[in-house]
């Protein structure tokens, strides 16, 4: 059995960028906050792992994370804010077992990438439904438009993954097809950008890509989705059963939303809020999609301009041989959670909210001498 090493006596920061896809950065005035956190609570003198779920301190955290959440979001009242466990995961099933009753038409899914994917493979173990599009035949390159899909009348939902972290995919701006119930998997891009809520029925977003450690899964859901619900769902499963107890059901992770509740604060007071971060996102995104069309030479970008994502750029070097150089001088340097996700290969930059404009410059002036003395 292999070790983990101890932690040194003395705290060290980190000393190594993080691309990853995720679990992603977090903004380190957020990170020393959550280790003074641990040992204890300004407010409490207790360490935040040992808070009671039950205590006034965690209703008055709940109630802080909602208001911050609905504040950045602009999220209209009839929308329930809600925190789950799970991950996005458990949201694939979740979703039709509450929201596409037997007796309706079965929901339509939009595949888009490798996501959207497992969203569809979890769903079909619960209900059947229609694929509205399927983009595997182009290796998951680009988008549809809203007009592609095939969309029937009266349908419970369409659900689609708003960001493909796996391929690099984001629709240009936040929309939803046009009358459909749309329910949306914004995990790797909630909060990058301003979206109007309301164009939804309903929004989730694990934590551990923009938000926090990973444990907690916002859901926002508007509240007339709950009349149709079945009956007869196990408690832990059936939305209403988190909204009734207001997120606080059985044991919620008590850390995980500390953190998030710190990252909005982040977010709305040292950042400026979600349009002031998605002009930072974008100019981010600029610098690392210039190279790769510089470097179009030496450089594949698969996914199509217009539907590339400001969150994860996917690329690989056209010689075979160079992603794998690349990672190890890129790691050597001090660079990582450069390598493509586990089920494509290449490599992908994920540039989520917290990581740094001068991250970025580093790993660009990096790749930019790399491909010039090795490519
Ligand atoms: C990472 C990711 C997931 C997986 O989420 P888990 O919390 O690990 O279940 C789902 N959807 C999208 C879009 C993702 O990027």
């Amino acid at each position: 059995m292999r070790r983990l090493p101890l932690p040194p006596a003395q705290p060290l920061s980190a000393n190594q960028l993080n691309f990853s896809g995720g679990p992603g950065v977090l903004p380190e005035c957020v990170l020393a906050q959550a280790q003074q956190a641990i040992m204890a609570l300004p407010d409490t003198g207790l360490s935040v792992l040992g808070m009671s779920h039950r205590s006034a301190w965690f209703e008055a955290l709940l109630e802080e994370a909602e208001h911050n959440v609905r504040e950045l979001l602009r999220v209209p009242a009839h929308f329930k804010v809600l925190f789950l466990q799970g991950g996005s995961s458990l949201q694939f099933s979740m979703i039709p077992m509450n929201l596409a009753p037997a007796n309706r038409a079965p929901p339509a899914y939009v595949q888009s990438g490798y996501w959207s994917g497992r969203s569809v493979l979890e769903a079909r173990c619960v209900r059947p439904i229609e694929l509205a599009w399927d983009g595997s035949a182009q290796q998951y390159s680009r988008l549809p438009d809203w007009s592609e899909l095939a969309l029937a009348a009266d349908l419970p939902y369409t659900h689609f993954v708003s960001n493909e972290t796996v391929e690099g995919l984001q629709w240009p701006v936040s929309s939803a097809p046009a009358g459909q119930t749309s329910i949306v998997d914004m995990s790797s891009d909630l909060f990058a950008r301003p979206i109007d809520v309301s164009a939804y029925a309903m929004i989730y977003a694990h934590a551990q890509k923009n938000l926090g450690p990973a444990g907690v899964t916002l859901c926002l859901l508007d509240e007339r989705l709950l009349e149709e619900i079945p009956a007869g769902l196990p408690p832990m499963l059936d939305y209403r059963t988190h909204v009734l107890h207001r997120s606080n059901y059985n044991t919620p992770p008590v850390f995980g939303i500390y953190v998030l509740t710190l990252v909005t604060r982040w977010l709305r007071d040292t950042v400026g809020g979600v349009a002031a971060m998605q002009r930072l996102n974008h100019a981010k995104a600029a610098r690392i999609y210039g190279l790769l069309d510089g470097f179009s030479a030496q450089l594949n970008s698969p996914v199509e301009p217009r539907h590339r994502s400001m969150m994860n750029a996917c690329f690989s070097f056209r010689q075979p041989g160079l992603d794998q150089r690349f990672l190890a001088a890129a790691a050597a340097a001090g660079l990582t959670g450069l390598a493509g996700h586990r089920s494509r290969g290449g490599l992908r930059v994920s540039m989520y909210n917290a990581l740094s404009i001068a991250a970025v410059e580093t790993l660009a002036d990096f790749l930019s001498d790399f491909v010039q003395t090795q490519a």
